[in-house]
């Protein structure tokens, strides 16, 4: 059985900016309005007979939501971006662009980009090991990660 939670709806929502390096269009700063739609699959268990309980669901996904509400998101491990420095500024260069943003206003991601394809995969694995510390009948996360409405990239994480 599957249970579906829509982004939308159920509030699991974030305000951010990011960058497509070296894209024609997106390589400028700019931002979106995400939304994050769930869906868990698996066996009915326990008590009530839930897949899982919505309400660990839907905190999980917002713990992640308000890390990265209102920031400008950097990946990390991106080839384009040259990084000086991640401390109290943080200071790169893309190509002949310099750049010099507050760390306060900043949230850096272990990915190679913030596109709604890594983003969604980053939301799966962290939604799906988070589920599955404290239940074993999860079988898949899958999430989608809207960039407004109606574009969106969608990832699945299943049990190996
Ligand atoms: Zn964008």
């Amino acid at each position: 059985m599957k249970i579906v939670i829509n982004g939308i709806h159920a509030n699991l929502r974030f305000s951010s900016a990011h960058m497509i390096p070296c894209h024609q269009f997106c390589g400028g700063i700019h931002g979106h309005s995400y939304h994050v739609d769930v869906q868990v699959e698996g066996e009915r268990a326990g008590e009530f007979g839930f897949v899982v309980d919505f309400k660990k669901v839907k905190e999980s996904m917002r713990v992640i939501c308000k890390k990265l509400d209102h920031k400008v998101l950097i990946p990390l491990k991106s080839d384009e971006i040259k990084f000086k420095n991640t401390e109290d500024n943080v200071e790169f260069s893309i190509g002949p662009k310099e750049y010099s943003l507050p760390r306060e206003d900043c949230y850096l991601l272990p990915l190679k980009s913030t596109s709604a394809e890594d983003l969604a995969e980053y939301f799966a694995l962290k939604l799906y090991n988070s589920l599955n510390s404290e239940n074993n009948n999860i079988k898949s996360v899958q999430v989608c990660v809207n960039e407004g409405i109606g574009q969106g990239a969608y990832f699945e994480k299943s049990a190996e």
